[in-house]
C-alpha cells in the first residue's frame, strides 16, 4: 500500500492561527511569505541576516582581562565582527568556574572599546537580564535555558537583540515557541542558533551532532535568521572548519566560534578549550565563508 511522504516533524499547523510560534513564522508577514528572504536583526551596527555572513567569536568565558583582550585582538585581526564571552556560565557541574559574573562584563565593555567589537554574552537567570542589557549589545540564552520561560520573558522586554540556542534535545517547533515567549513581548530581534544535538556518537568522535537539515528547514520556517555554532556542536577544534562551512553551506547567516589565544595550552582554560580554535584558523574561516558565500551568490558553488 503506498503512503504519503510524511515529514518528522510537520508544522503543528499549516496557518498561523493555533500554531505554537504564531509571530516568527515565515507566512506571518506577507513581506516574508513565499520567499527566501530574512528579517534582518542589526546587533551593534552589524547587520545578521543580510548577503554577508557575521562571525562571532571569542573566548567560551570571561577568565581574566588579559585573557579576553588578547582573544579580542585577535578576533578582530582575523576578521571577526563580533566578540562572545560569558560572564554567567551555564555549567553542568556545580563545581565547574561559573564565570566572573559583573567583573567579566565590565572587562568585555572594555574589550568592545578597544576593538569596536559588539559583545555577546549569556544571561542564565531573569533577575541577571537587566544587568547583562546594560553591558550586551546581544543576549545569549544558552542551550540549557531555551525553555527558561520566565528568562525568555524577561529578554523579551530587555530592548536589546538575543541570541537563542537551541537546547541539544530540542524539536524545530519547541525552540521556535521558545521563539515566540520573546517576540510576544515585542522583540522581534532574535538571531537563531543551532549548536548540536545529542546522538549516538556523543562522547565518540564528537561532543554533539551539527544539524545541518534544521538550518534549511529554519530558512523555509522563519524570517528569523539562523547561525551555527561549529564550537559546541563539534567539541573538538580540528572538527571546526569543516562544521563552519558546512554551516554556511546549509544555509546559515553566521557562525559564532570558542577562540583559544596562540600561546595558550588547550587544557588550560576553565572552560572549553579543547573545542576552541586558534586565530590563525579563524582566520582562514573568515576567508573560506566569505569567498563561498561570494561564490554561491554568483550561483555556484565554491
Ligand atoms: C556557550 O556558548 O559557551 C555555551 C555554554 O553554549 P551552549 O549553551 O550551546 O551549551
Ligand atoms: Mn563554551
Amino acid at each position: 500500500m503506498s503512503q504519503a511522504p510524511t515529514r518528522a516533524e510537520p508544522p503543528a499547523s499549516s496557518c498561523a492561527a493555533g500554531s505554537p510560534y504564531r509571530l516568527v513564522r515565515r507566512d506571518a508577514r506577507a513581506e516574508f511569505e513565499g520567499n527566501r528572504e530574512t528579517r534582518v536583526v542589526t546587533v551593534g551596527g552589524v547587520p545578521v541576516g543580510g548577503p554577508r555572513a557575521v562571525i562571532i567569536a571569542g573566548p567560551c568565558a570571561v577568565e581574566s582581562r588579559d585573557q579576553t583582550l588578547a582573544i579580542a585582538r585577535a578576533c578582530r585581526a582575523a576578521g571577526a565582527d563580533m566578540l562572545r564571552g560569558g560572564a554567567y556560565k551555564p555549567r553542568t557541574s556545580p563545581y565547574d568556574f561559573q564565570g566572573l559574573g559583573r567583573e567579566g562584563l565590565e572587562i568585555l565593555a572594555a574589550a568592545r572599546e578597544e576593538t569596536g567589537l559588539p559583545i555577546v554574552t549569556e544571561a542564565l537567570d531573569p533577575r541577571q537580564v537587566e544587568e547583562v542589557a546594560e553591558f550586551a549589545d546581544c543576549i545569549q540564552i544558552g542551550a540549557r535555558s531555551m525553555q527558561n520561560f520566565p528568562l525568555l520573558t524577561e529578554v523579551g522586554k530587555a530592548g536589546r537583540p538575543v541570541l537563542l540556542k537551541r537546547h541539544w534535545g530540542a524539536t524545530l517547533t519547541e525552540w521556535l515557541a521558545a521563539a515566540e515567549y520573546i517576540a510576544v513581548q515585542g522583540n522581534l530581534d532574535i538571531v537563531l542558533c543551532e549548536r548540536g544535538i545529542r546522538s549516538f556518537t556523543a562522547g565518540s568522535y564528537n561532543r554533539s551532532t551539527l544539524d545541518l537539515n534544521v538550518v534549511a528547514a529554519l530558512r523555509r520556517e522563519t524570517f528569523l535568521p539562523v547561525i551555527v555554532d561549529p564550537s559546541h556542536a563539534t567539541g573538538d577544534d580540528h572538527l571546526v572548519p569543516a562544521a563552519s562551512y558546512a554551516g554556511i553551506a546549509a544555509g546559515a547567516h553566521g557562525l559564532i566560534i570558542e577562540v583559544i589565544a596562540a600561546a595558550t595550552d588547550s587544557s588550560l582554560p576553565l572552560c572549553d578549550g579543547y573545542q576552541s580554535i586558534r586565530p590563525a584558523v579563524l582566520q582562514e574561516i573568515v576567508a573560506g565563508v566569505h569567498s563561498s558565500v561570494e561564490a554561491s551568490a554568483r550561483g555556484r558553488r565554491p
